[in-house]
């Protein structure tokens, strides 16, 4: 199978090419689809399968053939670490470097100047917002990003948030976002907790696993 043979937009294409993936991989073949066809989903993926790309793509594609009026934040993506943040913002230049698409990673160290950064960024909006749970809350419980239009929430890395205590920070994020929106969850392993967070915030969700 190949990228364009999954309806990919063009300019999605195009980050593809000059990133240089020629095919998808399994998880990209099984997920992108889905994603695009706005189901719910949980995929259980290792790190190194390609999980990263298998969600930023399709939510490149929709934010261009959707045409998302610029600083509307569409996609709230958490993830366990500043590091795994980093690397998630990192693909999302280059895959989406020849879309409209924008960017806003929050996962600031702590200090006063990365806060008000982020403050500041974040009351003008971007397409994409990829932080951890910590920072993402002190930021909502301040009120000023504008969310009323987000439609995909996306957990990364999901049991390992888990297991850093992140259950009930993750559950007050999710409190602050419309109700009628798409969300996605991957994770390397399945446990019961795992289960019944999927249970708690999904609905009526896909399964793949790798
Ligand atoms: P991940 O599983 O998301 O951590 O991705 C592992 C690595 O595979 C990353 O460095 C990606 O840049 C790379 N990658 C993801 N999808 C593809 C693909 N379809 N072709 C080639 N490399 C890829």
């Amino acid at each position: 199978m190949t990228f364009k043979e999954l309806n990919l937009h063009e300019s999605v294409l195009e980050g593809l090419d000059a990133m240089g993936f020629e095919n998808p991989t399994p998880i990209q073949e099984q997920a992108i689809p889905v994603i695009i066809e706005n189901k719910d989903l949980i995929a259980v993926a290792q790190t190194g399968t390609g999980k990263t790309a298998a969600f930023l793509l399709p939510i490149l594609h929709k934010i261009c053939s959707n045409e998302i009026p610029d600083g509307q934040i569409n996609t709230l993506i958490i993830c366990p670490t500043r590091e795994l943040a980093v690397q998630i913002d990192q693909q999302l230049e280059g895959l989406g470097y020849f879309t409209p698409a924008t960017s806003l990673p929050i996962y600031g160290g702590g200090d006063g100047d990365g806060f008000s950064r982020e403050k500041k960024a974040l009351t003008t909006g971007a397409h994409i917002i990829v932080g951890t749970p910590g920072k993402l809350i002190s930021h909502l419980n301040l009120g000023y990003a504008k969310i009323d239009h987000l439609e995909h929430l996306i957990l990364d890395e999901a049991d390992r948030m888990l297991d850093m205590g992140f259950y009930e920070d993750l559950m007050r994020i999710i409190g602050f976002l419309p109700k009628n929106r798409q969300n996605l969850m991957f994770s390397a392993t399945m446990p019961p907790k795992i289960r019944k967070l999927a249970k708690d915030i999904l609905q009526d969700p896909h399964e793949i696993s790798i």
